[in-house]
């Protein structure tokens, strides 16, 4: 059987109109209800915003006992009405997942393996190599077309990736940083 491209549309149409009916006819609104409430039950509850990136969606955090429970949208988030991306929607993951690393690791160059080092062996190291790549590697000055040279002040060796976590001032303390630093491959991960 051949299907044009309205029919197409006409028979989706049909089904997802029969689907709608079908989840209409059982009113799944009080199992809903007792199954929400047994699970947050007695827990209290805060508000907060989704971590990951910067839409910024609110959450309803629960917990009971000391341990996060629950994590769902806050349908009082005007533009988000209480949805969640399915990477929000696992934020609970950040504070319950046994699998989850909460120790800085370090992979040594042409290593295998993963070592755990302390955060302040991180910092050092990060500071270090930065200085390390900048005095190395810095370009003071470069010849134009014309063949004059110019200044130009620009490190090419190090990029910075931002994140979508890095809040307004974060953002604007890690531009002065690259700045500062002669950076010129200063990207984001978010699109948004
Ligand atoms: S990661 Fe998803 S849930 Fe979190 S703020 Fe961004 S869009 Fe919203």
């Amino acid at each position: 059987m051949s299907l044009s491209r309205r029919d197409f549309f006409k028979i989706g149409g049909a089904t997802a109109a029969g689907v709608a009916t079908g989840a209409r006819g059982l009113d799944l609104a009080p199992v809903e209800a007792a199954a929400t409430s047994l699970k947050i039950k007695e827990a209290q509850v805060f508000r907060s915003v989704c971590p990951y990136c910067a839409v910024g969606c609110g959450q309803l955090i629960y917990a009971r006992d000391g341990k996060i429970i629950d994590i769902e949208g806050d349908p009082d988030t005007p533009h988000t009405l209480g949805r969640l991306c399915p990477k929000g929607a696992a934020t609970i993951q950040l504070s319950n997942n046994p699998l989850r690393p909460i120790k800085p690791l370090y992979r040594a160059p042409g290593s295998d393996h993963w070592e755990e080092k302390p955060l302040e062996w991180m910092y050092e190291q990060v500071a270090r190599r930065y200085y390390e790549a900048r005095e190395k590697h810095f370009i003071e000055k470069e010849r134009g077309k014309d063949g004059a040279e110019i200044t130009v002040n620009r490190l090419e060796a190090i990029a910075s990736l931002g994140s979508a976590c890095a809040d307004n001032e974060e953002c604007y303390l890690l531009s002065k940083l690259n700045r500062t630093f002669g950076i010129v491959y200063h990207e984001h991960q978010a699109r948004v």
